[in-house]
């Protein structure tokens, strides 16, 4: 085992995601000082072997590395900046990792806060989902310079098996963005193009076997068919039950939404996608998974 993989990580977020990505960081030999409001969450890890925390401000002491997997924005500022935020204890060379899924606006605020006081940010999140993190194959887009890419190197390996460098700060929540905005987009034109086949007499294994060999190829239908029992061992033949969230890409949705208007870029199909998610969403499908979407395009009465 390297002298790095003995590192003394800090970890903040231990839900959904943040807690099997920890569990990787301990088995992978790190020393894990956690912290969750969830008493729960923070029980199973330290039970686990890692230590946990009263709070933010004591994980992060004397920590090389501070991981942060958070809901959003409004909670990654408030743990590292302001009044409430824990900046003034993180050692002057250690390296903040936000893996969460935020606004680029705000880790790029987040990472010029602490660059203000000498510290050293990435914003880094993740594709692949919960799965992933268990599996500790996750991808991360990180946006950062190329020297603290290099050094979170070997904390990120222990959670996940590709990692990109996308730019600057904020570069790995745009991409990250970009990504979801496209499979969206891609997840709600397959649907319709099912339903229009069914709905003409055909047989969506049968069409869909057709599009995989013609150029209406694409992610969905090589590996996430959104029509029920097309394909086996996929959300869509389990009552869109596990997989990836509506109410997690409907978020996802709305930050490429407000990146858009910031940029001033044009994105109908986004934006489209978006109201469809969220419509969906109100309709009472926020947990299930995002392929479900299919149900829109469904049968006649
Ligand atoms: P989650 O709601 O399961 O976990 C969030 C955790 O953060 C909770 O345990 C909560 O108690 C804790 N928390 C909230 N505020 C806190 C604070 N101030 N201090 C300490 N702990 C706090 O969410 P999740 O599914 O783990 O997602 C986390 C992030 O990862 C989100 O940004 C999400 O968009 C992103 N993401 C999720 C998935 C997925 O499939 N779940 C995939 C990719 C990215």
């Amino acid at each position: 085992m390297s002298a790095t993989t003995q590192a003394t990580v800090a970890f903040i977020g231990l839900g959904n995601m943040g807690g099997p990505m920890a569990s990787n960081l301990v088995k992978a030999g790190f020393k894990v000082q956690a912290f969750d409001l969830s008493a729960t969450a923070l029980a199973q890890l330290a039970s686990e072997g890692a230590k946990a925390c009263a709070s933010a401000a004591e994980a992060a002491t004397g920590a090389e590395f501070i991981i942060s997997m958070l809901p959003a924005g409004k909670h990654v500022a408030m743990t590292y900046t302001g009044d409430t935020g824990i900046a003034s204890v993180i050692n002057k060379d250690a390296l903040v990792i936000d893996c969460s899924t935020i606004d680029a606006s705000t880790a790029r605020k987040v990472g010029a806060d602490l660059a203000a006081l000498g510290i050293a940010f990435i914003d880094a999140p993740v594709s692949g989902g919960v799965g992933g993190a268990r599996a500790g194959t996750l991808t991360f887009i990180v946006g950062g310079s190329a020297q603290n890419f290099n050094r979170a190197q070997p904390v990120l390996s222990a959670m996940g098996k590709n990692l990109f460098h996308a730019g600057d700060v904020g570069a790995g929540q745009v991409a990250k963005i970009c990504n979801n905005m496209l499979l969206s987009i891609l997840m709600v034109g397959t649907s319709e193009a099912l339903q229009l086949g069914i709905d003409n007499g055909l047989d969506p294994k049968t069409l869909s076997d057709i599009m995989l060999k013609s150029s209406g190829r694409n992610w969905t239908l090589e590996l996430y068919n959104p029509c029920p029992d097309v394909m086996p061992n996929v959300p869509s033949s389990n009552g869109y039950q596990g997989g990836f969230m509506v109410d997690l890409m409907a978020k996802d949705l709305s930050l490429a939404t407000e990146t858009a208007l910031s940029s001033q870029s044009s994105t109908p199909m986004g934006t489209l996608a978006r109201s469809l998610y969220v419509a969906h969403q109100r309709q009472g499908h926020g947990k299930e998974d995002f392929s479900g979407i299919f149900q829109m395009f469904g049968k006649k009465n």
